[in-house]
């Protein structure tokens, strides 16, 4: 009963969003590549604050 809190199906994870391979621990334990979290978060926010779009948040340059 005093098994390891870490379960060994978590060493092999895929990006809830993209479904691509999670490479770093960190990853691998929020379930999503950083790219994906990310965007995941400013997706949230734009959620909140309908002001505030992906694009608005990328380069607007010229
Ligand atoms: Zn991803």
């Amino acid at each position: 009963m005093a098994d390891d809190d870490r379960p060994t199906v978590r060493l092999v994870a895929h990006c809830r969003r993209c479904h691509g391979w999670l490479l770093s621990p960190r990853s691998v334990a929020e379930g999503i590549g950083p790219t994906c979290a990310m965007r995941e978060r400013a997706e949230q926010r734009a959620g909140s604050e309908q002001t505030l779009t992906l694009f608005d948040i990328s380069e607007r340059a010229a």
